[in-house]
This record gives C-alpha cells, structure tokens and sequence, in this order.
C-alpha cells in the first residue's frame, strides 16, 4: 500500500535494526485518515473471505481493525493483554510472549464474543516473531471458530513471523512487508 509505505518513509522512526517506531500515526497518535484507508485496503483484499467478525490484539490494532470491520458491516472484538490466569468459564486465554517487552501475557476474550462457526478476520499493526497472531488464532480455534485471513498494516520480513504463521496452515497479508532497516534506511520488499 503505497499510501502507508510514504507514511512509514517519512514518519517513521528505527530505533534500532529491529524497532520501527511509528507513534505519530499508529500506535500513540492515530491518523483517521489513513486507517480508513488501511480498513478500505483490508476489506478490499478479504472481500471474499466470507469474515463474520474482526478480531484485533489490544491495543494498536484496534484502529485499523475497527475501520475493517465498519467496511466490512461485521463486528470487531478486542483480544486483551491480561498479566494473570483469571479462572472463569467465560473466558479464552493463551499465553504469548512479547519479544519487543520481554514479557509474558495471557491474551483473553470473552468466549461470548466469538462463536463456534465464526470466522475472523485477524488484524494486528505490526508482525514481527508471530507471538500474537500466533496467539490469536490459538483463541479463534479455541472457541471453536475458523481463521478467515490473517491482515498486517506492517510487516518485517526479516523476522520469523511469516514464516511461522505459514507453517501453521495460515497466509497472512501485509500492507507494508520491510525487507531491512536500520538508523538511516527502511527497505521495502517488492
Ligand atoms: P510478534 O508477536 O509478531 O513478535 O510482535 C507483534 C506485536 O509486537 C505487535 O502487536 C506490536 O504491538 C509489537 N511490535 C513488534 N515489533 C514492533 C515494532 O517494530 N514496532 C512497534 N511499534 N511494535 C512492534
């Protein structure tokens, strides 16, 4: 998506060879604009998919997962970051590992909110080792429903996650794959 590769290019900032920053339109500040393009891109490309509800990992999915999911005329439901084990029969937990914080989280829904026979449309901001997504699917299947496409606003291919998801059974999609970046330079793949 050309639009969001300009943004990354000149908002962007790579705090190391494996952190981009993008706080000013995505993670911290949210530029509307651009993520009703991104749910436009989104429900463009699962079209087909045949999604019955968007499913996000708070908190920077939520913006471009709402837009996709009000493109989409489907619900969106948030999968929380909770710290603890919290037994109740309402809940859906798996624990995942966030390499960027170092830190375990036990990502949770509410079963209520994903039915069996559903199929979600997952749509995180960034992919990196596949922890999340990885964990999102976990909790899709879980609750008895199918994974009806894997959407990425931003990718960096130079790390594992593609390659995981894919050798789980899953195709995702990205709208901005980085091939190498570092302090002075972000490279996209074609
Ligand atoms: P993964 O589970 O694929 O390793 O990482 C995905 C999650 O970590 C994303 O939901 C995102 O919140 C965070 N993340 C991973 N890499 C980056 C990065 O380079 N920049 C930002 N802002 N977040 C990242």
């Amino acid at each position: 998506m050309q639009l969001l590769k300009k943004r990354i290019l000149t908002d962007g900032k790579t705090i190391s060879s494996e952190v981009l920053l993008v706080d000013s339109f995505l993670n911290h500040q949210v530029d509307p604009q651009l993520m009703r393009e991104i749910g436009e891109e989104f429900a463009r490309i699962f079209k087909d998919a045949k999604a019955t509800r968007v499913a996000t990992i708070e908190s920077s999915g939520i913006s471009p997962a709402l837009m996709t999911a009000m493109k989409l005329g489907i619900p969106m439901v948030v999968m929380k970051k909770s710290t603890s084990t919290i037994l109740s029969e309402e809940l859906i937990q798996t624990p995942v590992h966030s390499y960027t914080k170092g830190t375990n989280y036990q990502l949770t829904t509410k079963r209520r909110f994903i039915d069996p026979g559903d199929r979600v449309l997952i749509i995180d901001d960034f992919l990196a080792n596949g922890e999340a997504a990885l964990g999102a699917t976990r909790l899709v299947q879980r609750a008895g429903a199918q994974v009806a496409g894997i959407g990425i606003v931003i990718e960096k291919a130079f790390q594992p996650g593609r390659k995981r998801l894919i050798d789980a059974g899953f195709k995702p999609v990205s709208l901005a794959a980085i091939a190498r970046m570092d302090q002075d330079e972000i490279e996209f793949e074609e």
